[in-house]
């Protein structure tokens, strides 16, 4: 089994979790862009949004619900925070397991670079 995020969920690869439930799994980012940066990815895997289908609605809105929750917990919810989906080449996709980053705890740019 070759997708790394599935190893994570698999928990043959250790992550710093933060959130887990029946559809989902949220750990923080090993190289965090922010002072919070976790991400966000349902169990079952999905590579990309680019891939999703009406049959991934209920999968999706379960990972965002939970992006939600990540926030919260981290304390992000008041002083606010970004949840990005990165898909394919020149959005910058690196792990082909879809996830939704959380970040937050500075003031973040914008436009993305
Ligand atoms: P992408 O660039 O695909 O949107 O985001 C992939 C993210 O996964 C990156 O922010 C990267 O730091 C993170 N990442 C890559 N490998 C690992 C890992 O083994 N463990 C954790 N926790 N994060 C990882
Ligand atoms: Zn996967």
């Amino acid at each position: 089994m070759g997708c790394l995020f599935c190893n994570i969920v698999a928990k043959k690869i250790p992550a710093e979790i933060v959130l887990e439930n029946e559809h989902v799994l949220a750990f923080k980012d090993v190289n965090p862009q922010a002072p919070s940066h976790a991400l966000v990815i349902p169990k079952q895997h999905l590579t990309a949004i680019a891939e999703a289908t009406r049959e991934h609605a209920a999968l999706l809105g379960e990972t965002m619900l939970a992006a939600r929750e990540v926030a919260e917990k981290l304390g992000l919810t008041e002083s606010g925070y970004r949840l990005v989906v990165n898909n394919g080449a020149d959005g910058g996709q690196s792990v082909f397991h879809l996830h939704v980053h959380v970040l937050g705890g500075r003031q973040l740019g914008w436009p993305p670079g």
